[in-house]
């Protein structure tokens, strides 16, 4: 392969001073595998002071490098037959290790460096790609220049004492790369994982592949999102880790209870007083919004309803305050790593009128499930005379929750 060649556009050409004691590169240039040429933007700057910059136009802080510098010191450069100039901005595509491969193609790049609060905006059309090293703003293009430098040569036959080691890495493939261990096998009681000691390469190889899947799916799940692996023949595999890693689960619960004569009417903890005197009839005190957050709550996690964990065939649930039920619910969930988001319930019943019990209902919810109250939706509707509801046989709840992964 060819030299390739860097020509770096820059106000701080000793900020490039590094990269001669950066051992694969600075290998390189020795090696004549690369050629870095400085151009040191203040000779190109006009008059006496050798101005590069100027105060923006239409007022703001900071100073802006003029475009006509730039441009000269771009024309200065002798452009080879397979060359491409880059320009260093936050506001460019981001760097992938895709790009080093594609840029491996080119004889020479151009990079410029932009200082201060960056750059006249007619310096882009100079640009044949523009380029960020990530969301976030450093002083200058050097170190972003110096990325590309760094990056793209390590990629250089000739460059990395074993070129297999390129095969395996992070971002090669879209996935990250498998866990690393050397010598010794226990290091302060962590021990190397027994496959790797053992030898066998068929075993190795799927463990690692595996170890890549979830490393992927747990770190950086935006990679697989982003790649086209439907079609991957890996792709159930990665689809169960990432349901496993997924950080919220949504529940979904249901409960109705007949009114009868003779039994209190209790709702989220609170007693109304049905015109009728009818209460909720059921095992424990039949509060259909407790009974609801619950089975939702489980339902979140798949683990089943509230009927598996304190059966109406169990005497010690009798007459239960189901407000307490809820406080057991909550901590089996709490237990499990997973913390309650938020609730959002709707009653339905055509009497008695809710509305002034709704905030108090709230407050105890709340301070079972520890949640601010303004994480809690709690409504009430009529089914408008029709249905079970309407007809006053009986009071439902449905209610959604939405949990989080601590
Ligand atoms: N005000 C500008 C940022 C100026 S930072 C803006 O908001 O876009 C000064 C210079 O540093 C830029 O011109 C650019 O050359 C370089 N720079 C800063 N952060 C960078 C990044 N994440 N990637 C590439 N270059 C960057």
């Amino acid at each position: 392969m060819n030299k390739k060649y860097f020509d770096v556009i820059t106000l701080y050409p000793k900020a490039f001073d590094s990269l001669n004691n950066m051992g694969v590169i600075s290998r390189s240039i020795k090696k004549d595998l690369i050629k870095i040429n400085l151009h040191d933007l203040r000779l190109y700057g006009e008059g006496n002071y050798r101005q590069v910059d100027d105060e923006p136009y239409g007022g703001g802080s900071g100073m802006v490098l003029k475009p006509e510098p730039i441009y000269k010191a771009h024309e200065s450069i002798r452009k080879m037959k397979k060359s491409i100039t880059l320009l260093m901005t936050p506001q460019g595509k981001v760097l992938k290790q895709e790009d080093f491969s594609r840029w491996l193609n080119y004889g020479q790049l151009i990079l410029l460096c932009g200082q201060y609060e960056g750059f006249d905006e007619r310096v882009r059309p100079l640009a044949d790609e523009e380029i960020s090293i990530g969301d976030y703003i450093l002083s200058g293009g050097e170190l972003p220049a110096i990325t590309v430098i760094n990056g793209l040569t390590r990629l250089i036959p000739g460059t990395l004492g074993d070129p297999r080691s390129l095969e395996d890495e992070s971002h090669n493939s879209p996935l990250l790369v498998y866990p690393q261990y050397t010598r010794p096998p226990v290091f302060r009681d962590m021990k190397v994982p027994d496959v790797l000691l053992g030898g066998n390469h068929k075993e190795i190889k799927s463990w690692r592949k595996n170890q890549m899947i979830k490393r992927t799916s747990s770190r950086r799940n935006d990679l697989i999102i982003q790649e086209g692996f439907k079609k991957a023949p890996v792709s159930k595999r990665i689809n169960e880790e990432l349901k496993k890693n997924m950080k919220f689960r949504i529940g979904n619960g249901y409960d109705i209870h007949r009114l009868e004569e003779g039994r209190d009417l209790i709702i989220g903890g609170i007693k109304l007083n049905h015109p009728k005197n009818l209460g909720l009839d059921g095992h424990s005190d039949a509060d259909v919004l407790s009974h609801s957050i619950m089975d939702a709550l489980l339902g979140a996690l798949s683990l089943g309803d509230i009927g598996k964990y304190f059966p109406p065939t169990d005497p010690k649930w009798k007459d239960a305050d189901s407000l307490n039920l809820l406080s057991k619910v909550v901590e089996l969930i709490s237990n499990r790593g997973w913390r309650i988001n938020n609730i959002d319930s709707v009653l339905i019943a055509e009497r008695p009128k809710f509305k002034p019990y709704i905030d108090n209902m709230k407050e105890n919810i709340s301070n079972i499930i520890k949640i601010e109250k303004e994480l809690i939706g709690i409504k009430a509707t009529t089914n408008e005379r029709l249905g079970p509801e309407g007809r006053e046989e009986g009071i439902s709840c449905h209610s959604v929750v939405l949990l989080e992964q601590e």
